[in-house]
């Protein structure tokens, strides 16, 4: 299964989830925002020398399907610059720009998920999500967390009991 992590690198909460993957020898992809990437270098650094996958998630995060095309791609240019390479893309919000995925799709693998952790909702019962979340994984499944501010409690709140049962139920948590 694939553990993916949106919108960091953060200088904080991005080590957390490094020194959590560590601790039972996952590895994960790391969708990150270029202008967060710019300003933690060493945060990018430290995922690659770790083993992770960095990928891009636009440069200023932004919307699909609100902006042309033009604006769209561009922002998935600066972010690839930032990064210093193409090949994995999630568009921000789940909203892909849809006039730009055919020139998309020539450079990137979309990647989706099929397991959304909710995160980043403030209301979030992790005690609820827990079960939810681990009912949903199979083989193969792409969950997302949040390596951001807003949703570092509930991050905190799941992530390590979520991976002593990846860990127990014997899945091999590897990058796209
Ligand atoms: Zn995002």
């Amino acid at each position: 299964m694939y553990l993916t992590f949106d919108d960091g690198p953060h200088p904080t909460i991005t080590p957390w989830v490094m020194n959590e993957l560590d601790k039972v020898g996952a590895k994960g992809t790391f969708f990150v925002v270029g202008e967060n990437a710019e300003r933690y270098p060493e945060t990018i650094s430290d995922l690659r020398d770790k083993g992770h996958v960095v990928a891009n998630h636009t440069q200023h995060h932004i919307k699909g399907w609100i902006n042309s095309k033009e604006v769209y791609l561009k922002d998935i240019e600066d972010c690839a610059k930032v990064l210093g390479n193409k090949r994995l893309f999630r568009p921000p919000f789940g909203q892909i720009n849809f006039k730009a995925i055919d020139e998309l799709k020539g450079s990137y693998e979309l990647i989706m998920w099929d397991v959304l952790t909710k995160d980043y909702l403030r209301s979030l019962n992790t005690k609820r999500a827990q079960p939810r979340i681990q009912k949903a994984t199979n083989s193969g499944s792409i969950i997302v967390f949040h390596d951001s501010e807003n949703a570092e409690k509930n991050l905190k709140a799941l992530l390590p009991e979520y991976l002593q049962f990846l860990k127990s139920e014997g899945y091999k948590m590897e990058v796209l």
